[in-house]
């Protein structure tokens, strides 16, 4: 998610060092999952069209018994939402790594540094000073930043640094994680996904993209820790299904799916973000999309904190304070799946009509209306006459969206406003739908509503708001520091 902050940051123009301590991609079997969400990121970005192709619409996710008995189904929607694409794909992590990154390119103000650890940093009132390893050498040389994000996973050293604890949801089970690519179809391996509620060895399936299928088996507590990733206990594992004649094993690793959340997020200028800051078992399919939402939400905030257009402290505050009850949401109901799937016994039998839904929570109090019920929620990316989508009128910039029927109503004043404030008028002729009553919403660059208005003075208001996060001088550039 760092070369997703990366270039959402660009957008902004300011320059990044981003510093990575391998070569080339994350090549271990990783993230097969994305929520339309995601894709409003990458869409805003400019790589969705380059990753709609090697991506497939998720059919949805089954639980069945160990006798393969429906105990719960779980379709998702095949039409596209309201978020303008679908609510859920499947597709390779490492394609998306490496799209993300051969595009970081384009902004010649950002340096990457490749096979390049960082080890130490010391922060002052101006910024913070890296202290960086490169190439496996002694050699250390050191960056000064603004402000320093630690993207770096789930050993992250800057979550230490910050001296962050943990709250723990309290699920902690290693799982086998099998990817295997198939030599010839096999019409009895399902699209759905499917989650095998086996006390005995509780198991998920899911189609990849391509030729590429997964197992996640657990680890249970008789099995030998020495063979767990050795090929013939993997196909012993996968003999129900398949056998070395169907497929060949591309890659196994066991992994520890455990239910964490950071806190704080932020110490100064050092925050962080993704897995560094919250770590969920994966059966939702959420948690690089969680990253991408905070990578969404703080690249914003410190765009504006930088250029002054905002209280630094009111602005970066709001982060957690926005994104943790919103995460641990998600992280909370895979934890309750998991649950299900290492209990059978805990779903009534036949209970074919248990629902599932995705969470759709809303943020934690911060730069929106609390007292407006539709703040802090997810927008629809509606779209306008000429067929264009909102993310690509208004960039990364806020939005007023009003009907396009309505938009030759729109006072002087209401327009001189947004202008002011740099919020980017939008009509909507198809796809807004707010609840009744309601004729404008002001959307963030996360696309989160920041306010809903009943008429046009209300709106005006709204977009006052705005100015209720105050601002500040600009930061001094890095070379002003320097003189
Ligand atoms: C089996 C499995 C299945 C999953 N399935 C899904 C799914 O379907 N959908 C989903 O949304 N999520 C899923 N996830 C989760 C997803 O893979 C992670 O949430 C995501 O990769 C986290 O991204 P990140 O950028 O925060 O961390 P990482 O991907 O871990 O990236 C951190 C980077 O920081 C670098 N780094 C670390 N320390 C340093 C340092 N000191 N100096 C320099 N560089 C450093 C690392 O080399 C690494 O490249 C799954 C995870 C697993 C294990």
């Amino acid at each position: 998610m760092g070369a997703t902050l990366a270039h959402l940051l660009g957008l902004h123009g300011l320059s990044v060092v981003a510093i990575e301590r391998e070569r080339a991609p994350y090549p271990l079997p990783r993230a097969v999952h994305l929520d339309g969400e995601a894709m409003r990121v990458f869409q805003t970005i400019g790589i969705a069209d380059a990753l709609a192709p090697v991506m497939f619409v998720n059919k949805g996710m089954q639980f069945v018994d160990p006798q393969g008995r429906l105990l719960i189904k779980w379709p998702r929607p095949q039409a596209v939402s309201d978020q303008g694409w679908h609510a859920s794909y499947r597709f390779h992590q490492p394609d998306l790594e490496t799209l993300l990154r051969d595009t970081l390119d384009r902004f010649a103000q950002h340096t990457v540094v490749l096979n390049a650890e960082a080890v130490g940093a010391a922060e002052d009132e101006v910024g913070v000073t890296l202290t960086v390893r490169t190439g496996g050498s002694s050699r250390e040389d050191a960056i000064r930043c603004r402000y320093l994000i630690g993207c770096d996973g789930a050993r992250s050293v800057v979550r230490e640094w910050i001296g962050a604890n943990y709250i723990d949801l309290h699920s902690d089970a290693e799982w086998i994680v099998v990817d295997v690519l198939m030599k010839r179809p096999l019409p009895d391996l399902s699209d759905w996904t499917i989650q095998l509620c086996d006390p005995a060895r509780p198991t998920t399936l899911a189609r990849g993209t391509g030729d590429r299928r997964r197992w996640e088996f657990m680890v249970m507590p008789d099995d030998d820790r020495t063979q767990l990733e050795r090929p013939e206990f993997l196909w012993s594992l996968l003999s129900r299904w398949i056998g070395p004649e169907d497929a060949s094993l591309e890659r196994a690793a066991v992994y520890r799916f455990n239910a964490v959340i950071a806190t704080p997020w932020r110490r100064g200028r050092m925050l962080i973000a993704g897995d560094a800051a919250h770590r969920t078992p994966p059966f939702l399919g959420q948690g690089l999309c969680a990253g991408i939402r905070d990578a969404a939400n703080l690249a914003w905030k410190l765009a504006w904190a930088i250029a002054g257009r905002g209280d630094a402290e009111t602005l970066l505050e709001s982060y957690e304070g926005e994104r943790r009850p919103h995460v641990s949401e998600f992280v909370a109901q895979a934890v309750r799946v998991g649950e299900v799937l290492q209990s059978a016994r805990q779903i009534p039998p036949n209970a074919e009509t248990e629902h599932m839904d995705t969470p759709a929570p809303r943020l934690g109090p911060g730069l929106h209306d609390a007292h407006d019920p539709l703040a802090g929620r997810l927008a629809a990316q509606p779209l306008a006459a000429d067929g264009q989508w909102l993310d690509d009128v208004v960039g990364q910039n806020f939005a007023l969206i009003v009907r396009d029927s309505d938009a030759g109503a729109l006072p002087e004043s209401l327009r001189s406003l947004c202008a002011e404030r740099q919020v980017a008028i939008f009509p909507a002729a198809q796809g807004f739908s707010p609840p009744s009553g309601i004729c404008a919403l002001l959307v963030r660059p996360d696309r989160y509503i920041f306010g809903g208005a009943k008429s046009f003075g209300a709106a005006e208001m709204t977009v006052q708001r705005l100015a209720a996060v105050p601002s500040q001088r600009a930061e001094p550039s890095l070379m002003e520091q320097a003189r």
